[in-house]
């Protein structure tokens, strides 16, 4: 029989760390740390297999499930020595969802449950401690309301209705803590609680524990398909199919008194990656206390001084996680009455900045090596490095103009500037409309995830470093200013009031992530310490900790990285940024680009107006100089790297103006008549330009163009060599559907190439190949490798003639598409690699077939994207080539897929020798 309820407690687990996909994270790692002799109180974990089961069978348990429970229950009841439901020593559970990967507070958990009037009673003889046990209960009732039950706030201005009821009690008692109510006013709030529920749900509460528990029990397989569980699903790719555990965990107690606390740690700094032990707790305070941000809670280096035994247990279990799990990690614990219990531990999710730092930290503490650091790296994440940070001297006149607002914690570092809103639904409509905007709120909750996803900045008035808005804006990358208490945030009016002053809705104000301070109006930025360091040239790499880092990573990258990375550049400057970001040629340089460049237009359109062949020839004669200095620049800039040059691409008509005035003005400069251009630019009009006269076609018709094109090339490249630097042109055809298009092209190129070696009496080398970018040059690829010293993959193209989706025109459909799962992804953002990646797969196969060096690359906005990156890698291409500022991304997302490829072939010869040396017993499977 199936086995579906995992037990663990005194010292021994039935699970363990890599049992997470059965057991969700949570209850993996309370077996893990279980078993490495960590104080955890006892419960068992019902295995994500119900989960499926539950939603695959009309919301309902295996049949088995109910005597597992119960069987575990009673070794739960014999290791604590209570029992569950019990009027003189009961036991009391938690109820915890836990997926296989984290989602902060995106389910919900439910403390204290098997109480009752009768249970109370029972704690109350038993412990002495009234207050403690109706605190205990009202929580339990409030959590039980609220998750099982469903009574939860249903308007977005709304507050929650138990607080509302606890608000006002504490009116009444002229108080202003919870911690300040007393045992009298904790058991009132039950009942009114209860009285609450009864009223609005209709429903009186369960007292029968058993009933409680598998009430609870089923909230929790039910959370799993809630709004914001499925929408933070759909953010970070998680699948639905994965399911939730459920955890079922004995209660200890921080509610108990003031040697009684619960907190939450980062064995790391999270937001920085300091090596210190990062964490806040509460005192006499229960679970969610800390997380919520109802109490702001205390640093953990305050229980140092507090109570040092305490702090050094804690710190000894730091030392202990670290080096077991060799990771920096995130704890919750519980004390009750001074002793200390692990309620759970995962691997703590951080800013780029610090998973960086810790990476490399690591790696120098021997922890891990350096092909886990990458691992450990999200290429994407490298983007924070490089985003701009403020100016300091622009940042102290702020403050000095008395424009600084408040000082919070630096929840996540970064600069954000935008304007104030006040809940997540308005965040997410102004962010529609295209308005930039700082998300500000009390606190955050799972309800606002949408919200945080739209904004630039999140502030929030109450809650630590690790509160939800804490946790969430660092897993996005947001940047994030929390717990800044001068806010007094009201959001009926949408208004908040700092220092005197009054911030409305719409307002602008600026976030330091990085110190946490919160700035009236816009505050303006600079370039980051990365780009400092490499582009401007402007920090000493010395000074730039942060540089540093990034430059370690980077070197294990190329350590590893099987595939070269270029670059998409036209002009000598962005080509020299490229290579300072580590581009080793440039893999696509748009001849077009340079025509808009100054001086250029004019006899562009004058070539574009010709009429006869000799007209056009004495246009292209004027550009043919203005090019060859352009490419002077890039092969000198390059500096003996490759440079792959595309000849003319788009279509005509984008170089020539459509509006009447700027016609003619343009005939007026020409010497002819309106009427000429306007009939000219009227010819050029076509239905559909993504399949029209452009690529390759231009070159065929107007043969001059190409010819000018190579002779600017050429004749550069024979300058440039002269000059003594290495230069290397490759001549790339685009468009390319019949191997005698590409004949008709390469034939011009090949012919002034050796016109202009005869010239210059000089040589040179120099390749001729195509991009594949339409169908029918995939499928024909080996008679057009035939011609083509190297294929480029325009990714761009090919997706769009593959699909049969114009990319300019699919707004409207592909969102909805890629919503209803049609696509996985946008297929122009992430390569599609079942359709495109297939005929991509082909061309190399056909391509290498007959020019067994063919040399493959890719040049669509794909080459800089991480998982279209590995794609490229694992069908054995030679480069891929992006944006610029793309390329620390490539060289990362390379390394991280030659990585992945390595254990995967070692495994698979590993089997083979396996199988010849195991005797076959039976015969082999045919295929
Ligand atoms: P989440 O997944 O949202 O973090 P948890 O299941 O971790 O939810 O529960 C939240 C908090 O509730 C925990 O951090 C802990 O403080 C408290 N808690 C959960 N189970 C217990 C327990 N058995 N005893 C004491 N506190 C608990
Ligand atoms: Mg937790
Ligand atoms: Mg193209």
């Amino acid at each position: 029989m199936k086995k579906y309820v995992y037990f663990f407690g005194k010292g021994r687990a039935e699970g363990k760390a890599e049992m997470k996909a059965l057991l969700g994270g949570k209850g993996a790692n309370l077996a893990e740390m279980t078993n490495i002799g960590l104080p955890v109180p006892a419960g068992f974990t019902i295995s994500t297999e119900v989960c499926t089961h539950y939603y695959k069978n009309k919301q309902s348990y295996p049949k088995s499930l109910t005597n597992e429970v119960k069987a575990a229950l009673k070794k739960v009841e014999s290791s604590m020595g209570r029992k569950f439901g019990d009027a003189k020593n009961p036991l009391l559970v938690s109820v915890r969802s836990g997926a296989r990967a984290s989602m902060p507070g995106m389910m919900d958990t439910i403390l204290n449950l098997g109480m009752n009037d009768v249970v109370a009673e029972g704690l109350i003889r038993k412990t002495g401690n009234e207050r403690f046990v109706y605190d205990s209960y009202r929580r339990f009732v409030q959590m039980y309301g609220d998750v099982v039950l469903g009574l939860k706030p249903v308007h977005k201005d709304e507050i929650d209705p138990f607080e509302v009821l606890i608000e006002a009690k504490k009116r009444e008692r002229g108080v202003h803590l919870d911690t300040e109510l007393n045992a009298e006013d904790m058991k009132d709030l039950v009942g009114r609680f209860k009285a609450a529920i009864k009223s609005k749900t209709g429903h009186g509460f369960p007292e029968d524990p058993l009933k409680q528990l598998w009430g609870a029990i089923g909230a929790v397989f039910g959370s799993w398909m809630n709004d914001r569980a499925i929408a933070y699903r759909k953010m970070y790719d998680i699948p639905e199919w994965w399911g939730t555990a459920v955890n079922v965990q004995s209660m200890v107690f921080g509610n108990m008194g003031e040697s009684s606390g619960t907190g939450v740690a980062f064995t790391r700094d999270a937001a920085t990656g300091e090596d210190k032990f990062y964490g806040e707790y509460l005192m006499n305070a229960q679970g969610e206390d800390v997380v919520a941000g109802i109490r702001t809670p205390l640093p953990i280096a305050t229980l140092a001084e507090q109570n040092p035994s305490l702090y050094k247990q804690l710190d000894k279990i730091r030392t202990t996680l670290e080096k077991h799990y060799r990771d920096m990690m995130d704890i919750e614990f519980t004390i009750q009455e001074g002793k200390l219990y692990m309620l759970q531990c995962r691997v703590g999710k951080r800013t780029a900045f610090a998973a960086i730092k810790i990476a490399v930290d690591m790696t120098g503490e021997k922890l891990i090596s350096d092909k886990e650091a990458l691992a450990r790296i999200e290429p994407d994440q490298l983007n924070q490095l490089l985003r701009p940070v403020f100016d300091l001297k622009e940042k102290e006149a702020v403050v000095k103009s008395g424009r600084l607002l408040a000082k919070g914690l630096n929840a996540g570092p970064g600069a954000a500037t935008g304007r104030v809103v006040f809940n997540a639904p308005d965040a997410e409509a102004w962010k529609k409309r295209g308005e930039q905007i700082i998300l500000t709120r009390i606190e955050t909750s799972p309800e606002d995830i949408k919200g945080m996803d739209a904004a630039e900045g999140i502030l929030t008035a109450r809650g630590g470093m690790t509160s939800h808005a804490a946790l969430v804006a660092r897993q996005m990358g947001k940047v994030c200013v929390a717990g800044c208490a001068e806010l007094e945030i009201d959001y009926s009016s949408h208004t908040m009031k700092v220092r005197g002053k009054t911030i409305r809705e719409g307002d602008w104000i600026s976030l330091d992530g990085t110190t946490g301070e919160v700035l009236e109006g816009k505050v303006p930025t600079r370039p980051s310490e990365v780009l400092r360091v490499l582009v401007d040239k402007t920090l000493d790499p010395k000074d730039a900790p942060v540089y540093q880092q990034y430059a370690k990573i980077m070197s294990w990258a190329d350590k590893y990285r099987r595939l070269k990375i270029r670059t998409n550049a036209d002009q000598p400057d962005q080509s020299k940024n490229a290579v300072a970001f580590g581009a080793e040629g440039i893999g696509l340089c748009r001849t077009e680009h340079m025509f808009f460049g100054e001086g250029k237009i004019g006899p562009m359109r004058e070539m574009i107006l010709a009429d006869t062949v000799q007209e056009r020839k004495a246009a292209l004669a004027k550009l043919l100089p203005l090019q060859r200095k352009d490419f002077e620049g890039i092969f000198e800039a390059m500096n003996g790297r490759p440079v792959t040059i595309r000849t003319i691409d788009p279509p005509l008509h984008e170089f020539v103006p459509h509006e009447e005035p700027a016609q003619r003005q343009l005939a007026k400069q020409m010497g002819i008549s309106y009427e000429k251009v306007h009939q000219r630019v009227e010819s050029l009009h076509e239905f559909n330009p993504m399949l029209g006269f452009r690529g390759c076609r231009l070159g065929i018709i107007f043969p001059e163009i190409t010819e000018m094109q190579s002779r600017a090339i050429f004749e550069a490249a024979a300058e440039v060599q002269a000059r003594g630097i290495k230069v290397e042109p490759e001549v790339m055809i685009p468009l390319v559907g019949n191997v005698k298009e590409l004949e008709d092209q390469a034939a011009i190129v090949r012919r002034v190439a050796d016109e202009v070696m005869k010239e210059k009496g000089t040589k040179f080398k120099y390749l001729v190949g195509t991009m594949i970018e339409v169908p029918r040059g995939a499928i024909t690829a080996d008679e057009i490798a035939r011609v083509a010293e190297f294929f480029s993959f325009g990714t761009n193209d090919l997706t769009q003639t593959t699909l049969g989706v114009s990319r300019d025109d699919a707004a409207r459909f592909l969102i909805p598409y890629v919503e209803k799962e049609i696509y996985p992804k946008d297929p122009f953002e992430v390569l599609d690699r079942v359709g495109v990646g297939s005929l991509m797969k082909l061309a190399i196969e056909k391509g290498r077939g007959v020019r067994p060096d063919l040399k493959v690359g890719i040049c669509g906005e794909h080459g800089g994207e991480p998982s279209s990156v590995e794609f490229c890698h694992q069908i054995n291409q030679n480069y891929v080539s992006c944006s610029p500022f793309r390329v620390p991304i490539a060289r990362l997302a390379a390394a991280r897929a030659a990585l992945a490829d390595a254990p995967a072939r070692d495994g698979r010869a590993a089997k083979k020798r396996n199988k010849k040396k195991s005797p076959a017993r039976k015969p082999a499977r045919r295929r």
